[in-house]
């Protein structure tokens, strides 16, 4: 049963913005430009997997737990990973570190301004929640419509990354609101929609292939707004 919720956060990547170009595409000319020989195919194959295990080793090592300096060595690692072949791992490292940082960089989903001014209209508290890094809050300053968001809640800053149940609790604590009261909007099955509901949030999975098999789904943003009505 969905209740109306007091406050929707979104995830950041892959729900409300998406890098462009991609990332595997974005190491691929980086790397080019400092050397690398590396083809595009095996950049994107790297780039899945040196992720992947940044995650396992969030998981598994630092249970969950991150600060500015974590979230910064995950990347270094996965830029080491991907393009292995660059003398200059620092340069690499530190190009890719400003690449993700500007916005043009970046776009807004396609119907996230729609989305947003219309959930904003309605009376509801929007925010970001998301597994990111201080560079997330001016990205959110730079693409409309997230300029007006107030609550951009990163784990870098909260210090636990999604899934962890402390991730979740840290935005109930400052929004003042109960899990009950919070909707989650997320692309990740286990980081978003499982571990929100583990939590007692509502949670909706943005599946645009409509291939999880979860209660609540929709294949594209706009869709939200048939579940969250006026009032
Ligand atoms: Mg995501």
């Amino acid at each position: 049963m969905f209740h109306r919720p007091q406050a929707v956060l979104f995830d950041a990547v892959g729900t409300l913005l998406a890098p462009e170009p991609s990332a595997a595409l974005a190491y691929l000319s980086i790397g080019r430009r400092m050397g690398s020989l590396l083809k595009q195919s095996e950049a994107a194959t790297r780039f899945r997997e040196a992720f992947r295990r940044q995650e396992a080793i969030d998981r598994q090592v630092h249970g969950l737990r991150t600060n500015e300096a974590r979230e910064r060595q995950r990347w270094r690692e996965i830029v080491a990973e991907v393009l292995f072949d660059v003398k200059d791992q620092e340069q690499a490292f530190a190009a890719l570190w400003k690449h993700f940082a500007e916005p043009e960089n970046w776009r807004v989903a396609p119907d996230g301004p729609l989305v947003w001014q219309e959930l904003s209209r309605r009376g509801l508290t929007l925010g970001i929640a998301s597994n990111f890094d201080r560079r997330l809050e001016p990205l959110c300053q730079a693409i409309e419509p997230l300029p007006q968001c107030r609550h951009v809640f990163t784990s870098s800053e909260l210090g636990w990354r999604k899934p962890s149940p402390e991730f979740f609790a840290a935005i109930e604590d400052r929004l003042g609101l109960k899990g009950s009261e919070l909707l989650l909007v997320g692309d990740d099955l286990e980081n978003d929609y499982l571990a929100a509901r583990a939590c007692g949030w509502q949670a909706i999975l943005i599946d645009p292939r409509g291939k999880t098999p979860v209660e609540m789904r929709i294949s594209r943003l706009g869709e939200l707004l048939s579940f969250l009505p006026v009032g």
